[in-house]
């Protein structure tokens, strides 16, 4: 065990909270500072690293928000019809080129301009055009209705968004709806990824007596991709001191984050402890919680001659998680995905999760968090509701496979009863 190292709660014998170990992370981290300007068609997944200010009035025009007439609320009296002459028709896109005079009103179609003077649209369905004339029935209408004023949903010079922003698909919408053809993002986050043991094997080799096939590192690299983040395969290192060092030296070169899955639990062939000790200030945690209880988080020393770009002035965070694969990618998404995030650059609200009634009854000791995966579907009454994948096992990758969503149990939580509500998160939200 470390004594040092990023804040590290004491706990005596006891195993550490899954909230405090997440609070010990975020309390060690630094956001990345380096930005770079990009196209907006590259910009998908991106942080935003500047407000974007609108540069211009949205909308730019007082326009119209209905198809139908356009007319001056001066005209309409409470309780009396009235009747204009419609003198043209204002399409999107061609703002009318004539003056108003009293008496008049224009056909006027949905986002087109407003003409000068007028004030009021009545859709077409509330009233009547022959011959030229426009009658309105008494009170249909009031003055200033189903206008939408120049500036409205946006003024000039206001935060369109703000700094901290992963960009989705309406933020892209919308700083192409200003006219900007480009934004600030921080850059991308670069994230060195590995498997640590003997017995592991790359998917196409051969499988030797008592091996098996890496799983985590393509797991963990496609989360991290899936961040919009940059993930840097660092392969397979065998569980020997200086092939260890060999990769974390390459890793803190050329990353700004260190994923290491394996290792970590203390079995006697386990040299990643040992050397993440010497590497650099390290926590050793053991934390109560189902899968994933051995975690390692804190900070590498850059390797001497580090060649890269990367700013030295700012530690390599390395996490190291369980080796079991469900282990090692639900630690990843309780403890790595929102610490990912923050030293991306990223501000954004925790994870939503949704509530479900569980299908079966669940066994669970209180004293730890536990983490299952299920199954959430629309039941018959209208509720969601889970079941859990099968065996669930932390080596049983097809659990996770299987599921669309982790149940969370909280630590204090006891036996779960059928029926009784659980929350989860949906995988699909894990983005
Ligand atoms: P460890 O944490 O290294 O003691 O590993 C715990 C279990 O997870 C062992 O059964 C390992 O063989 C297995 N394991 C470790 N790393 C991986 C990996 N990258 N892919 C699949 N299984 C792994
Ligand atoms: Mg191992």
């Amino acid at each position: 065990m470390s004594d040092s190292g990023p804040a590290h709660p004491a706990h005596g014998a006891l195993d550490l909270r899954v909230d405090e170990a997440r609070a010990a992370i975020h309390a060690a981290l630094r956001p990345l500072a380096e930005t770079q300007a990009i196209a907006l068609s590259a910009a998908l997944g991106r942080v935003l690293a500047a407000d974007v200010i609108s540069p211009i009035d949205v909308p730019a025009h007082d326009n119209s928000a209905m198809d139908g007439y356009a007319l001056n609320g001066s005209e309409l009296q409470p309780g009396q019809p009235v009747q204009l002459r419609i003198v043209a028709t204002v399409l999107a896109g061609a703002p009318l080129a004539r003056s108003m005079a009293p008496g008049e009103c224009v056909r006027i179609m949905t986002g087109a301009v407003m003409p000068d003077g007028l004030d009021t649209v009545v859709p077409q369905e509330l009233c009547e055009a022959s011959g030229g004339l426009l009658r309105i029935d008494a009170d249909v209408v009031h003055a200033g209705d189903n206008r939408r004023l120049r500036g409205e949903d946006l003024a000039r010079g206001r935060a369109a968004l703000r700094a901290g922003r992963r960009l989705g698909p309406a933020d892209l919408g919308l700083v192409a709806s200003l006219g900007l053809t480009g934004v600030n993002v921080f850059r991308r986050l670069r994230v060195a990824v590995f498997s640590t043991g003997n017995e592991l094997r790359s998917a196409g080799e051969p499988l030797g007596p008592g091996c098996i096939y890496d799983s985590n590192r393509h797991s963990l690299m496609a989360a991290v991709q899936r961040l919009g983040l940059q993930a840097l395969d660092l392969g397979l290192v065998r569980d020997e001191p200086a092939a260890l060092q060999a990769a974390l030296a390459r890793a803190s070169a050329q990353a700004d984050v260190v994923l290491v899955s394996g290792g970590v639990s203390g079995g006697d062939a386990d040299h990643t402890r040992e050397l993440l000790n010497r590497s650099g200030e390290l926590a050793f945690w053991k934390v109560a919680m189902r899968p994933g209880r051995p975690l390692a988080f804190g900070t590498l020393r850059r390797a001497p001659g580090n060649t890269a770009t990367l700013a030295n002035d700012r530690p390599v965070w390395l996490f190291a998680l369980p080796g079991n694969p469900v282990a090692a990618l639900t630690a990843f998404y309780v403890f790595a995905r929102d610490a990912l995030l923050l030293l991306a650059g990223a501000t954004e609200p925790p994870l939503a999760s949704l509530r479900a009634r569980t299908l079966a009854p669940i066994r669970k000791r209180a004293g730890r968090s536990e983490y299952l995966r299920g199954v959430v579907s629309r039941g018959a009454d209208g509720d969601w509701q889970v079941r859990l994948t099968g065996p669930q096992g932390s080596g049983v990758l097809r659990s996770m496979s299987e599921a669309n969503a982790l149940l969370l149990l909280p630590q204090e939580q006891g036996p779960v009863a059928a029926g009784d509500w659980v929350e989860v998160w949906l995988f699909d939200g894990l983005t």
